[in-house]
């Protein structure tokens, strides 16, 4: 049996990366960046008006009352035709350039207009909101490291640069279903010995949440010539193929046997709870990763496998969702031998994160996936977890608060 560690070392020691292009902002959420990015220049790129008021000479308003007479007015997007000058104001609005010489901007609750000027109720310092230009960013500025995964404001970041990034292209991910019980979740009436899919619907979405392209090869019955042909498909289209079912024990699995007919697919046995039975190898240089049939199974062996491996392939540094630490709030008793994923519910009490197992944790059991919001992750050589016990987790869904109506009431 291979360990956890050394299985994920496997897989992405196999895995390479995708070709690096160049994508409008508007398609690159949750892509790598393939290199550094440098600000092109200074941001701000002018030095502007933090507020609405007045752009002054600092000098003449160190102390107030004063009374300044008013040259003109400047709308952001537009710039001041005259400099200004000792006693004497510019009507400026947020963003707009700073009129030459002016030096502070004394905001318009600090004001009283007049006819042809402007009282100044309150002494401001030279420089109050007054934005500089590079105050937030100079040219040639350091601002994201190679691999950095693209959130909205990494987007928003990129596109005050006019930056289209060079990232990893986004990988297409093939999913496939396996075996003769497993009809479609649309089904309305099911025979005897027969289920609804749950593993495409669950896969899709958590490759959605990836941001990947999804190529949707169906269910595929226990027949070797659909099954030969639908892989193949799936290896020539996709940058990965993912399968469900079908690499457990069973001798006669068919699989098992296509696969090993097909490419260079190795069977593991691998020393977690759940998802222990596992396949992993290349079928025409695509990288297959044969998930175990159970559905809390292909959750979490897609989470330890398929998740990281897509990242790398994306280019991203980081590949792991990160560990917190926890409290368990009961007693289980867990496999020494495995690395043991115990679903659980996670609450915060007085400041600390306690979990509770969400419900049943046989590897079938989806009403309680579905109420975790995160894995404990619980090492090989444990054997019992006791009440106050700091447990490590992984989340992966975080958690909401307050209804409508608790803010309304409020
Ligand atoms: P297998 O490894 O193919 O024997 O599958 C293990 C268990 O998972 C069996 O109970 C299967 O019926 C079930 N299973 C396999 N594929 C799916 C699927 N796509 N949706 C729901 N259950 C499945
Ligand atoms: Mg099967």
């Amino acid at each position: 049996m291979r360990s956890l560690e050394q299985a994920q070392r496997d897989v992405l020691a196999a895995v390479s990366l995708l070709q690096v292009t160049e994508v409008p902002v508007w398609e690159a959420l949750g892509l790598a960046l393939a290199g550094p990015v440098v600000a092109p220049h200074d941001v701000p790129p002018f030095t502007n008006s933090a507020m609405d008021g007045y752009a002054v000479l600092g000098a003449d308003v160190e102390e107030g009352p004063v009374t300044l007479k008013l040259l003109e007015d400047v709308p952001a997007g537009h710039v001041a035709q005259q400099a200004l000058r000792p006693g004497a104001a510019i009507k400026i609005m947020t963003g707009a350039p700073m009129p030459e010489g002016a030096d502070t901007v004394v905001k318009v609750e600090d004001t009283e207009p007049l006819p042809d000027g402007v009282r100044i109720m309150a002494a401001t310092p030279t420089g109050t909101a007054v934005r500089l230009a590079g105050g937030d960013l100079e040219a040639g500025d350091p601002v994201f490291p190679a691999g950095e995964r693209l959130t909205a404001p990494h987007l928003a970041v990129l596109a005050s640069f006019g930056v289209s990034p060079r990232v990893h292209r986004r990988p297409r991910v093939a999913m496939l279903s396996t075996g003769d019980e497993v009809l479609p979740p649309e089904t309305a009436n099911l025979g005897p010995g027969q289920i609804r899919d749950t593993n495409r619907p669950l896969l899709a979405a958590m490759l959605d949440e990836l941001g990947v392209e999804i190529v949707d090869l169906g269910i595929v019955g226990d027949d070797a010539d659909v099954l030969r042909n639908t892989l193949e498909q799936g290896a020539a289209e996709a940058d990965m193929v993912l399968t469900s079912g079908g690499v457990s024990m069973g001798e006669y699995d068919l699989v098992k046997i296509i696969l090993r007919e097909l490419g260079t697919v190795e069977f593991w046995k691998v020393a977690m709870q759940p998802a222990k039975p596992f396949a992993f190898g290349h079928i025409e240089g695509t990288p297959l990763l044969g998930l175990p049939g159970n559905p809390v199974s292909v959750m979490v062996a897609f989470e330890q496998f398929a998740r990281p491996a897509l990242l790398k392939m994306m280019g991203c540094r980081a590949l792991f969702r990160a560990h917190a630490m926890a409290r368990s709030a009961e007693t289980w008793r867990t496999n020494p031998a495995k690395t043991v994923f115990v679903r659980v519910a996670t609450e915060v009490e007085d400041g600390v994160t306690l979990v509770r197992s969400s419900g049943g944790q046989s590897s079938n059991v989806l009403s309680a996936l579905a109420r975790a919001d995160a894995f404990a992750v619980i090492p090989v050589g444990t054997g019992w977890v006791h009440p106050g016990d700091a447990v490590a987790i992984e989340l992966f869904r975080s958690p909401e608060a307050r209804t409508a109506s608790e803010v309304l009431d409020e």
